[in-house]
């Protein structure tokens, strides 16, 4: 595939020209509500008929939507129904977590073709986990018995902090041996495919906000407790990313001044005490016992116990910062992903009752709180999207 040099990272939430707003506005208006019509279109997007038209007719030229029937309108005449053309292409979702690395295929209707989740341990460094990738994504197209050449792009997901624009993983705190890892070039290079990065709560944000929970949501934030406590922001539909790419890493607010130690140098960030890493710590200091996050989230559901403890007492100081975000930022949902959100629910409980009790009381019956819909899989599906969203920035 020619051209992978010139395909400039459009950044998710930065679609830099109004051309491409309108062109990616139009498109996920029909993923969504497809087959339409021009005037419903346009008056679903508020765009004008004009634009919708031209918009239309260049994805007609490049095959992207397609005729799907004539219904009636106005005035008698029959107007031509248009629908995303699913075949036309597929992208690649990878999710590049901790423990694993998660591959998706899907169609260009976000449609999920197929998925691959291999155990990879990523201390063995980028090299090897592009090799493990390589392997899982020719496994993923011999089996739908397609070629690279049918594939737009790659979006990746992977811990933060990175540097979007450039492609490059700056030093995630999780993943030792990583700093400044340039991996969209040398995925590019592997694949000769235009490959886009994005970090891990972001991506996942897009997953459930496109094709999950938030579907249809303007407003919304997706807190991802895990090991870690990450968090994507999405501003009237678009990532939000801060003057330097660092928002969102509300781990580090801080919940006690004198609190424990983070890893990131102070005391008393929420990662310290509402993560899965620190309820690791917290039971091992107490009882001198190394328990795995899933082994403590199962005890915790054997009656009440130490762990069960633990569990309430991290998600109380979760609620409180999600209050906190929620009189901030006035979403319209919370998404909680994450293996600690989605498999306790004493936990997840816990963060909704003490958040009602700190939402300012005005705006807390319009704040919707679900878990991820896509579960594990929001990151891999966000990923896969960035890939589209962007094959429409590099459309010329
Ligand atoms: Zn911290």
């Amino acid at each position: 595939m020619n051209g992978v040099g010139n395909v400039k990272h459009c950044g998710v939430g930065n679609l830099r020209t109004i051309k491409h707003r309108n062109r990616y506005i139009v498109l996920s208006t029909l993923l969504r509500e497809g087959p339409l019509t021009k005037a419903q279109i346009a008056s679903q997007t508020n765009l004008t008929f004009a634009t919708v038209a031209n918009i239309i007719s260049e994805f007609e030229s490049k095959q992207l939507v397609c005729e799907l029937g004539r219904v009636a309108s106005q005035g008698g005449r029959k107007a031509t129904l248009y629908g995303i053309n699913r075949n036309v292409q597929c992208f690649v979702g990878v999710d590049v977590q901790i423990e694993k690395i998660i591959c998706a295929i899907t169609n260009f209707g976000g449609d999920i073709l197929e998925t691959l989740v291999t155990p990879f341990d990523v201390s063995r460094g980028p090299l090897e986990s592009i090799q493990c990738v390589r392997t899982m994504i020719d496994t993923l197209t011999t089996n739908l018995g397609i070629s690279l050449e049918n594939i737009g792009g790659i979006g990746i997901s992977t811990p933060g902090p990175i540097d979007a624009e450039h492609g490059i993983i700056l030093s995630p705190p999780n993943m030792s041996g990583w700093v400044n890892v340039p991996f969209r070039e040398v995925m590019e290079r592997e694949f000769s495919i235009p490959c886009f990065l994005e970090r891990d709560a972001n991506a996942a944000a897009l997953g459930e906000k496109e094709f999950g929970a938030g579907r249809g949501i303007e407003h919304l934030v997706y807190v991802m407790v895990d090991v870690g406590i990450g968090l994507g922001i999405i501003i009237n539909n678009d990532i939000y990313y801060g003057f330097n790419n660092g928002a969102g890493e509300i781990g580090h607010v801080v919940m006690e001044l004198d609190g424990p130690r983070c890893n990131c140098g102070n005391n008393g960030c929420l990662e310290a005490v509402a993560s899965g890493y620190a309820l690791q710590r917290l039971f091992r200091d107490r009882f001198s016992d190394p328990m795995t996050l899933e082994k403590l989230i199962s005890i915790s559901k054997q009656g009440t116990n130490e762990a069960q403890k633990l569990l309430i007492q991290a998600g109380h100081y979760l609620g409180l910062a999600v209050a906190n975000l929620c009189n901030l930022l006035n979403p319209q949902m919370v998404v909680f992903g994450g293996s600690l959100a989605l498999g306790s629910d004493i936990y997840f409980e816990q963060i909704l009752s003490t958040a009602r009790k700190h939402i300012l009381p005005m705006y807390l019956h319009q704040i919707r709180f679900e878990r991820a819909e896509l579960g594990q899989m929001s990151g891999v599906i966000g990923a896969a999207s960035i890939a589209f969203k962007n094959s429409i920035c590099s459309l010329s």
